[in-house]
């Protein structure tokens, strides 16, 4: 429970080797030791294509949506305990788009807007292509609004992507 105004941080997570399910578990549960930083929504986890490097497993991903005290906890700030808790977690070299034990993107940081480049884009800058992004942010918030206006139902219908049984492919 939170006792303290809140903004709403949507994590993207995601993972292809081992127990991907306890994985994922495992990161919410090292986030949640962080004082002002409270899961509070979890969507479904999806099974996803690869994209980039194909010759690897599916992945596992999900979107949590954490509960952040904004006197705490500025985007810069979160993106280095994802990276820390990635470190934490993370036991081989990772390639880009290549297999990973885990990993985790800042997706939305409340309404806020970062423009860092490479070092750090809020909402991050791949967001709205992915379908393993929108589709959990639509389960758990299907009137989610980016704060540039676009709906997440809207990005949804201009991406090409198909889903069955919570498996979903996207090239
Ligand atoms: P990846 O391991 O593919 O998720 O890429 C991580 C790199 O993306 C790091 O160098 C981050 O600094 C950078 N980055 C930029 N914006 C974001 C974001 N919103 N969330 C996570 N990483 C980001």
């Amino acid at each position: 429970m939170t006792d303290f105004p809140t903004i709403k941080v949507y994590v993207s997570l995601g993972s292809n080797i081992g127990d991907t399910d306890d994985n994922l578990n495992e990161a919410v549960a090292r986030l949640e030791k962080y004082e002002g930083i409270d899961p509070e929504i979890w969507s479904e986890t999806y099974l996803t294509e690869p994209q980039g490097l194909k010759d690897q497993a599916w992945f596992t991903n999900q979107i949590v949506r954490f509960a952040v005290d904004p006197e705490l906890w500025s985007p810069h700030g979160f993106l280095s305990t994802l990276q820390a808790v990635e470190g934490q977690m993370q036991r081989v070299k990772k390639e880009i788009n290549g297999p990973r034990i885990i990993d985790l993107d800042l997706i939305l940081f409340g309404d806020e807007i970062v423009d860092g480049g490479d070092y750090l884009t809020v909402p991050h800058s791949r967001a709205k292509e992915r379908a393993f992004v929108l589709c959990p942010l639509a389960e758990i918030d299907p009137e989610l609004v980016f704060p540039d206006g676009s709906k997440v139902a809207e990005l949804l219908s201009k991406i090409n992507y198909r889903i069955e049984d919570k498996k979903i492919y996207q090239d």
